[in-house]
């Protein structure tokens, strides 16, 4: 296997020097930046398979250059952990909205960081050898990360993307927000609940277009179903 390459977005050297000393002993190929702007060149000059980015950075916040980053379709499908001193709930979603794959909290250890950022090229290398995949109206397409229904292409936010290629990958099956929450956000990310049911309405009202919602279904009691039969339960 090909050494993973981790760019290292944090402005306080002692911090970016631990993070990149730990990262190259554990066998990672590393790229250091301080700014968002120096982020940037690093990036479009040699792309990486995931970049830390610290939250607070001089020139821009990093949940701003997540987002945009997100946004770019050549770096839209770039793993992103953020690294924040910040824990309250709102931010973590904010964080999450932004398009980051999880989330780590300072001070954090080598070894939980290491395993974080294993666990996230685990989920995004899944994802992109996935074959694409056709329930009913809806083909998803993982190489090229779009969404087609009857020719056209679906518009969908990062979160509702990875939210419906998972129900798309296990139809039929009950699943409870919790599980949904381990599956598509990560075993480590402590958001609420409710977040699920936000991004379930976005992804509802995506399919609406072409009456594919109607695929997402509300198991009472119990969770979400995903279910090409197409009758609301
Ligand atoms: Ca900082």
């Amino acid at each position: 296997m090909n050494k993973s390459k981790i760019l290292i977005v944090e402005d306080e050297p002692p911090v970016r020097q631990m993070i990149a000393f730990n990262l190259h002993r554990a066998g990672f190929e590393v790229d250091e930046a301080v700014d968002v702007a120096s982020a940037r060149v690093r990036i479009a000059d040699n792309v990486p398979d995931l970049v830390l980015i610290d939250w607070m950075l001089p020139d821009s916040s990093g949940l701003e250059l997540t987002r945009a980053l997100k946004r770019e379709e050549a770096t839209k499908d770039l793993a992103i952990i953020m690294l924040t001193a910040r824990a309250e709930e709102r931010s973590k979603i904010l964080g999450l909205d932004g398009g980051a794959d999880d989330y780590v909290i300072k001070p954090f250890s080598a070894r939980e960081l290491i395993s974080r950022i294993n666990a996230v090229l685990r989920r995004s290398g899944a994802m992109e050898s996935e074959q694409a995949l056709a329930v009913g109206e809806l083909e998803l397409r993982p190489d090229e990360h779009r969404l087609m229904c009857g020719g056209d292409e679906l518009q969908l936010g990062p979160t509702e993307y990875k939210l419906l290629s998972f129900f798309m990958r296990n139809p039929e099956r009950v699943y409870s927000r919790e599980q949904i929450l381990d599956n598509v956000w990560g075993r480590n990310v402590y958001i609420e609940e409710r977040t699920v049911d936000v991004h379930v309405q976005r992804l509802r009202k995506a399919l609406q277009v072409h009456g594919a919602d109607k695929y997402v279904q509300t198991v009472r009691g119990a969770g979400y179903r995903f279910s090409p039969a197409g009758s609301r339960g």
